[in-house]
């Protein structure tokens, strides 16, 4: 194909764009790759997307061409009233991506397949795949074979010939699925996988269904709201169960957090609280942190949750300015720190094991400098909680709030950059000592006379 003809073909791409309404949802199982990551490897030039936050069946699905689903997390169920919605929704013209595979434990997904028609299976299935009548490239990163009804046709097949993905139609519209192995998985959407040919199917399908591209169609959040103190509580029909325990943690870290920095959260920040549907972590925007629901287990386990608000949490008190190097650290630190004050023998189990693995690299902290860029993570962590232990011990009680308080005071909130210089001139002050030899003989390449907070 000629340069010309691919620079035409190019604009009357993005001239005919958005041809494609995607919806991904996260309602059913937090990721940051389906926050974003799908559309922008596979969409990004020929739709727009919009996210769901909120309990599924509740979504407006009217101006949208393509569902986007995975096959979900056991904690929260696709529900009987979630699984008629999307079948009504592919009845009425839409196409389903539904991203499933099977497994010991089956997911919730099982069951909005098996409404389609096609069972999830515990098979393994083997490489190479082959699309079985397209010129496809297929790469795969592992995944289960599908057991499909009769209405399916399969698109790619494994070495034994059992579907990997298949599509059926259903009314006026598409049901495609395929192992979730098929697909990237990167949250910074570097692996692309398969996009060669994802992207025409997944056009060709969803553009069955006409759309109004003036009308931009619209995602949902987390449709449940409740105040709570001063805190608002967000959470859907799914993570409702989990709601409460969490703000009730939050509700008895908090004063630790307040005692620990020895100041209130930066203004603006923690208002809102998101119950994030995932055992995998949290983030904080500051004025929203949001709290992976069954994170370490619980509530079967509480400490792990403890650490994780206190951690995100511990970003709020931290800002505007986010400390240099050990940002996350200290947030952990803070968490640990809660846990130690709550007599939870994890607490300390978990700091003594980070300063252990930091000494492996560095046996008394004096000669690795934490702030290289090849510094090993185990290093700037456990050197990073080395560093908060001794400054209490030496300085304490109370070194850390009186950190912060002199934070607080001394840093402009307009300030543009805060450094390792400028923290260990702050420390310095809060504690009424010149710290910087002492973070120097700690292989921290500070120096004075680059801070003006001197
Ligand atoms: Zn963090």
């Amino acid at each position: 194909m000629s340069f010309a003809l691919l620079l035409a073909l190019a604009a009357l791409q993005a001239s005919a764009a958005p041809r494609v309404h995607s919806i991904c949802d996260i309602s059913q199982e937090f990721s940051f790759y389906m926050d974003g990551r799908f559309h922008s490897q596979y969409l990004k030039n020929v739709g727009r997307d919009a996210r769901n936050w909120g309990s599924l069946h509740r979504l407006d699905l009217s101006n949208t061409n393509l569902l986007v689903l995975v096959d979900g997390d056991p904690h929260v169920p696709y529900s009987p009233e979630s699984i008629a919605h999307v079948e009504q929704y592919v009845r009425d013209g839409g196409t389903l991506l539904l991203m499933a595979d099977g497994g010991e434990v089956m997911p919730p997904g099982a069951a909005l397949a098996e409404r389609l028609g096609v069972k999830l299976t515990k098979i393994a299935a083997k490489k190479p795949l082959r699309a079985v009548e397209a010129p496809w490239e297929i790469e795969f990163r592992g995944g289960r074979v599908l057991d499909l009804g009769a209405e399916w046709t399969v698109l790619v097949q494994d070495a034994d010939q059992k579907p990997v993905l298949a599509q059926r139609p259903l009314d006026k519209g598409w049901a495609l699925v395929g192992s979730r192995g098929l697909f990237g998985h990167q949250p910074d959407a570097k692996d692309p996988i398969n996009a060669a040919w994802v992207t025409p199917l997944l056009v060709r399908l969803a553009t069955t269904k006409a759309i109004d591209a003036k009308r931009p169609h619209e995602g949902a959040f987390a449709e449940h709201e409740r105040a709570v103190g001063p805190l608002t509580l967000e959470y859907t029909d799914g993570t409702q169960r989990f709601a409460d325990a969490i703000a009730s943690e939050y509700a008895l870290v908090r004063p630790h957090l307040v005692a620990l920095t020895g100041v209130e959260p930066a203004e603006g920040m923690i208002r809102r609280l998101l119950v994030l549907p995932t055992g995998g972590g949290g983030f904080s925007s500051g004025e929203r942190i949001a709290i992976a629901a069954w994170w370490g287990d619980y509530p079967n386990q509480r400490y792990p949750m403890v650490e994780l608000i206190s951690h995100e949490a511990g970003h709020s008190w931290v800002l505007p300015h986010p400390e240099p190097l050990w940002n996350e650290p200290i947030a952990t630190y803070l968490g640990i720190s809660v846990g130690r004050r709550l007599e939870m023998p994890e607490a300390r189990r978990t700091l003594d094991e980070q300063i252990a693995a930091g000494r492996k690299i560095d046996p008394d902290f004096t000669r690795v400098d934490p702030l290289a860029e090849d510094a090993a993570r185990d290093l700037v962590w456990g050197k990073s909680y080395f560093v908060f232990e001794e400054l209490e011990r030496l300085h304490g009680p109370g070194a850390l709030a009186k950190y912060f308080q002199r934070k607080r005071a001394l840093v402009p909130k307009d300030r543009k950059n805060y450094s390792m210089d400028d923290c260990v001139a702050v420390w310095s002050q809060a504690v009424g000592t010149d710290l910087f030899p002492w973070f120097r003989s700690l292989a921290f390449p500070v120096d004075a006379s680059r801070t003006d907070l001197d």
